[in-house]
């Protein structure tokens, strides 16, 4: 055990961001990536900070919360984002990269910072150095994940995600549901009703919809029976879906007292109830038609995505449970956790809970209390959401306007309004920073 010397699992983007900010202050680092000796199923080379999938780190505007996001790490020091702009290719408003010039910028500056060794080694169980960092991202091998599940009293860790789409509550329009429970049991969801027409319509759109294709490796992948996607499920036969995620039994007008063909139930998804999630309707339709189809459903014709729903492998923990907002273990605060791992979603996020994890470890190690940031930057909101979700299922978050705590002086153009939370978390951040 080494008092000294902060320990790192994963060079990914995290892993990569947490050991820089901890050099940069002088500490010396050890970071332990596996690959290129043994390869996740997704990446593709030894490069430390690959990107798996798309090239894009998202819009920099800053009318756009991965735009918010970007403004805020740079100011950190972000490593990826200094990478990301030196390797970019034209992509209008977003910071699209060229992914190999992009990985391997930030593999040299790494592997040649005097105070990070480099280890490739895959780590099969949880070290006892400390302070440690586990980043290993949604694709974490299997013995470290198997080491990590009973650290954090879950029985497995990995899952094959199905995510379902969120909606900024804003954007719903209220005239066409009702806030209801099944059986009268309260009014803790949405309810967006729909006749037989509509249903049919909507089911037919679900079907013709394009959908991603599936990775080689999650061909394989065996999804929860109670989890399935609602094309899947509308497939399976015309009212499969009013069986299932639709279904509208116990559901009537509160005040007419009406029952319906069927309903999609929205549930709040955080505790400001700035969120909700369409309940059930995990998805693979490409991003585009879920915005076209779910915009059908009365009460979300014009609905704001904060997520789109999706499919892929993930490893993730239940942060609301294990983390403070420090990023911190709670019953360890010498193990921190940082990336997707965390319920992060998003290589921008990913990136950002590393830099936190970064100085907090870096802090401990100087003799200092880790610190927490303020709710009202984007990515104080992003740490508070995974850390404090109230919800059952804990499901991963990516940055979103919804996550804001609401302005004091509400607001209702949406442009002001956002402005206006982008003007209060660039400004809290930066008096935020005097006080490191
Ligand atoms: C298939 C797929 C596609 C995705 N596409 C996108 C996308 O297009 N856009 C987007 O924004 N996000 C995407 N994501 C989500 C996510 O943003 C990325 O996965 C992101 O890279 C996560 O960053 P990270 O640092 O947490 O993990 P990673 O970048 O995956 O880094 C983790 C590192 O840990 C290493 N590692 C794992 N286990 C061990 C071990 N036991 N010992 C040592 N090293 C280990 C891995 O090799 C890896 O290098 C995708 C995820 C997946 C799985």
């Amino acid at each position: 055990m080494e008092s000294n010397r902060l320990t790192i699992i994963g060079g990914g983007l995290a892993g990569c961001e947490a050991a820089w900010q901890a050099a940069e202050r002088g500490i010396d680092v050890t970071l332990f990536e596996m690959r290129p000796v043994v390869m996740t199923p997704a990446h593709e080379s030894g490069l430390l900070a690959e990107l798996v999938c798309s090239n894009s780190l998202k819009s920099e505007l800053l009318t756009s919360a991965h735009g918010v996001l970007k403004a805020e790490i740079s100011k950190l020091g972000s490593l990826v984002i200094s990478a990301a702009k030196e390797t970019r290719v034209p992509a209008g408003q977003a910071l699209a990269v060229d992914r190999e010039n992009f990985a391997s910028l930030i593999t040299q500056q790494i592997e040649n910072h005097p105070k990070i060794k480099v280890i490739r080694e895959e780590i099969k169980s949880i070290p006892t150095d400390r302070p440690l960092i586990i980043a290993t991202g949604p694709l974490t091998s299997d013995a470290l994940a198997s080491d990590i599940a009973p650290l954090t009293g879950s029985e497995y860790l990995h899952f094959y995600d199905a995510i379902a789409p969120s909606i900024e509550a804003d954007s719903i329009d209220r005239s066409k549901c009702f806030q209801a429970a099944r059986y009268d049991r309260g009014n803790a969801y949405i309810n967006c009703p729909m006749t037989r027409d509509q249903y049919f319509e909507f089911r037919d759109a679900i079907l013709a919809a394009e959908k991603t294709p599936l990775h080689d490796f999650e061909q394989k992948a065996q999804f929860f029976e109670g989890c399935l996607p609602i094309e899947e499920l509308a497939s399976r036969g015309p009212k499969t879906l009013a069986f299932g995620p639709m279904k509208p039994v116990g559901i009537r007008h509160p005040k007419t007292g009406e029952k319906y063909f069927a309903v999609v139930q929205l549930r709040q998804e955080n505790k400001e109830g700035t969120v909700y999630g369409l309940v059930g309707f995990q998805t693979r339709l490409k991003w585009p038609e879920q915005e076209r189809v779910f915009k059908m459903i009365p009460g979300l014709e014009n609905a704001k995505f904060v997520r789109f729903g999706q499919i892929h492998r993930n490893t993730y923990i239940d942060s609301p449970k294990l983390l403070s907002p420090t990023l911190q273990l709670r019953s360890d605060n010498q193990l921190f956790f940082a990336g997707q791992l965390t319920g992060v979603e998003g290589y921008v996020e990913s990136a950002a809970t590393g830099i936190i994890a970064g100085i907090n470890a870096s802090r401990l190690l100087e003799g200092k209390e880790p610190v927490v940031l303020p709710k009202v930057t984007m990515l104080g909101s992003l740490i508070s959401y995974i850390t404090t979700a109230p919800i059952k299922q804990f499901q991963p978050m990516n940055a979103n306007f919804g996550i804001f705590p609401p302005l004091d002086v509400p607001e209702k153009k949406d442009e002001i309004k956002r402005a206006k939370m982008v003007e209060r978390a660039l400004a809290a951040l930066d008096e935020w920073q005097k006080e490191l």
